[in-house]
C-alpha cells in the first residue's frame, strides 16, 4: 500500500491530504461500507439517486 494514498471509492481520484472525506456506504445496503469517498461525491450520489435522471 502507498503511504497515505486512498483512492475514492466513487470516483476513482487519490483522496489528497486535507481533502474532506467520508466513510462511504452502499447506495442499496446501508450497512454496508465501499470505502473512503470524496465528500463531494458521496454528496452528488447521495442526489442522483434520490432524483433519478437518466
Ligand atoms: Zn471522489
Amino acid at each position: 500500500m502507498e503511504s497515505g494514498a486512498v483512492n475514492c471509492a466513487r470516483c476513482g481520484q487519490p483522496i489528497q491530504p486535507g481533502q474532506p472525506w467520508h466513510l462511504d456506504h452502499d447506495d442499496t445496503d446501508r450497512s454496508k461500507y465501499i470505502g473512503p469517498s470524496h465528500t463531494r461525491c458521496n454528496l452528488s450520489a447521495a442526489g442522483k439517486a434520490s432524483h433519478k435522471y437518466d
